[in-house]
């Protein structure tokens, strides 16, 4: 056993520590949560702002371990809890939109979002840079396929926690639809997204999981 090897099992370890930590972190926060809801204790905002990223952490991994995104799925929004994303959601909580709207209304941006869009490669903001070419405008750029199939399950995620019970497997689309005008995306990341938000619409769920499992992580 050489230097380099022990370094390399002690991150592996420190990584398999972590994780559980925040496993059991996320299952005492909704627990402690529900049983004050029950209780009729005055809801907090902190922890209910906690059981909001748990819930949706929750959510996309069960949609990424459906395409055997083991990885991705149980390293989403990770960032989440580090505290200079985690402070000002405790502040701004809304419980009916996110923090980050309510920060940019105060402050003129968000700090939070800002930090959390350069760390986190599923979302079409982290890929927006300077062209190479002409004027060099702000352009997006080609996303890994895999970015775009964890985007694909947190925006599905998301429509699953906002519309709740109302939900079908269209709202994904509609969201999309409505606010596509203001994404910069590459054509093929567009083409992609828009290929598999139009599959749940007329498939649902389960075909579009197998495909994407089958010919879009294959590819
Ligand atoms: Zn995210």
């Amino acid at each position: 056993m050489n230097i380099n090897s022990i370094s390399q099992n002690d991150i592996k370890y420190k990584k398999v520590v972590l994780i559980s930590v925040v496993f059991c972190y996320n299952e005492y926060t909704i627990v402690s949560t529900q049983s004050s809801l029950e209780s009729g204790e005055p809801n907090m905002k902190w922890l209910n702002h906690l059981k909001t990223i748990n819930h949706h952490k929750k959510l996309v991994m069960q949609h990424c371990f459906r395409v055997g995104l083991y990885r991705q799925g149980i390293l989403h929004d990770m960032s989440k809890y580090s505290p200079v994303e985690l402070l000002p959601g405790f502040r701004y909580f809304q419980g009916n939109r996110s923090p980050n709207d309510a920060e940019r209304k105060a402050k003129g941006y968000s700090s939070a979002w800002l930090h959390h869009k350069g760390r986190n490669k599923h979302h079409l903001e982290y890929w927006i840079d300077y062209s190479p070419e002409g004027d060099h405008p702000l352009v997006g750029n080609r996303m890994p396929v895999k970015y775009v199939v964890e985007m694909f399950c947190d925006r599905m995620a998301a429509s699953k926690t906002y519309r709740k019970e109302l939900y079908t497997d269209r709202d994904p689309f509609d969201y999309y639809i409505n606010s596509k005008n203001s994404y910069l995306l590459h054509p093929d990341t567009k083409a992609l997204l828009e290929e598999l938000l139009t599959m749940l619409k007329d498939q649902g769920e389960t075909a579009t999981f197998a495909y994407i499992r089958k010919h879009v992580l294959k590819r």
